[in-house]
């Protein structure tokens, strides 16, 4: 018999103890509590102990791609997650709307997070030629937008405009010595002084300096990415998949692997997100589809804020969509972390997360409370990222007989 499932992934979930407690041993789940009580449980290294995931990488593995493999650069999830069709070869890259003085000094990198104004300073850069190569760009929410360069004889082997800080603008320069990354970073950099001239001109930017806010006056390239076709889900594991998220990347990174992407009102991936909404999509989605992955971000954004409170009040949340789901989905539902991003170092850290596995042909394992000191205990042991979707398949009923 075949079942369906829905994967949680609670973004940077895992953390160190505060006073002798994590915060997911401070906040209140009865939900997860029980999921974990009826269910089995272990701890997880998204990809091996010791290495600090980004949140990219770590996603393949548990959505089972071995990212040595399928992973070539952040700005291909990005570019795809904003809605950009892709082509073969296309080299993609996440941006900034950013705000430059006349001698190229960064004043601000996210433009004073412009609102809604990317979408019209957008129009003026999209399909834009340099050489032969053809721009395709696509403002995201607030400052935020991608970039993709189409065109023969290019490399992602390039660095980034951005500097990550305040302070002089980079120029791309070519990683290796190959043609194609010379003439890409020639590219880049010739895009980024017009993007200058068009937008510091823009009459939004212009009004916006009237009314002392900083213009969005530059397009800040990063994280390079070239983008190929791999095998998706349905073919890698025979059944339809659907993704509920509210960042980019992750809606990107579902995309990459062809699963259908959901869009429900509220999922805002920030703390204001609407996680009840989340869950009776899922419950919704699993008519159409056999799996269904849920993406959960504000957890990840209290740990980068050293939020102890909201990263409370965020898994409590988490824990009134597990009821959702477990009222109502009738499936298998596994939930877990891609990193730990804990509030005392506000940054990802190599800390293994807690797993839960919650169905009726899951064995319960005695474990009582869903948290990373008990998890420890639980009957998975220690899993790698990897590991997650074959045990799926197979509880799920796709696993085929290894030998007879
Ligand atoms: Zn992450
Ligand atoms: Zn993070």
């Amino acid at each position: 018999m075949k079942r369906k499932a829905v994967l949680i992934v609670c973004d940077g979930l895992g953390d160190l103890q505060i006073n002798g407690k994590t915060p997911l041993q401070m906040a209140k789940k009865p939900n997860l509590d029980r999921m974990v009580s009826h269910g089995s449980s272990g701890l997880m290294y998204s990809i091996g102990p010791g290495i600090i995931p980004g949140s990219d990488t770590s996603h393949l593995a548990i959505l089972g791609y071995d990212p040595k493999q399928y992973y070539s650069g952040r700005g291909t999830f990005e570019a795809l997650g904003v809605g950009i069709k892709l082509e073969k070869n296309d080299i993609a890259f996440r941006c900034n709307f950013g705000t430059v003085d006349r001698k190229f000094r960064i004043l601000d990198r996210r433009a004073g997070r412009i609102k809604d104004e990317g979408k019209i300073l957008e129009k003026e850069i999209d399909r834009m030629k340099i050489e032969d190569v053809t721009i395709i760009f696509k403002a995201s929410v607030e400052h935020r937008a991608a970039l993709v360069l189409r065109g023969p004889g290019l490399s992602r082997n390039i660095s980034d405009v951005d500097p990550h800080e305040v302070d002089k603008l980079n120029e791309a320069k070519p990683l290796d010595g190959s043609s194609e990354a010379r003439k890409t970073a020639r590219i880049i950099n010739l895009f980024t002084k017009k993007s200058y001239e068009i937008l510091s001109k823009h009459w939004i930017n212009k009004k916006r300096e009237a009314e002392g806010k900083m213009p969005a006056n530059i397009i800040l390239t990063r994280g390079p990415g070239i983008y190929e076709p791999v095998i998706s889900i349905k073919e890698k594991f025979g059944f339809s998949s659907a993704c509920i998220a509210g960042g980019a990347l992750y809606k990107g990174i579902a995309k990459y692997l062809g699963m259908e992407i959901l869009e429900v009102k509220g999922a805002t991936g920030r703390y204001d997100s609407d996680l009840v909404a989340k869950g009776t999509a899922a419950v919704q989605a699993l008519k159409k589809h056999e799996f269904v992955f849920i993406h959960v971000k504000g957890t990840d954004n209290a740990g980068h804020d050293g939020n102890l409170k909201e990263k409370v009040r965020m898994i409590e949340k988490v824990d009134k969509m597990i009821g959702v789901l477990i009222r109502k989905s009738n499936s298998i539902i596994a939930l877990t972390s891609d990193h730990s991003t804990p509030v005392s170092l506000k940054a990802h850290s190599g800390h293994a997360v807690p797993i839960v596995l919650y169905g009726d042909v899951v064995r319960r394992d005695g474990i009582k409370s869903f948290d990373e000191i008990s998890c420890a205990k639980g009957s998975l042991g220690i899993l790698r990222g990897l590991d997650v979707m074959p045990i799926l398949t197979s509880l799920m009923g796709y696993s085929k007989m290894y030998g007879s």
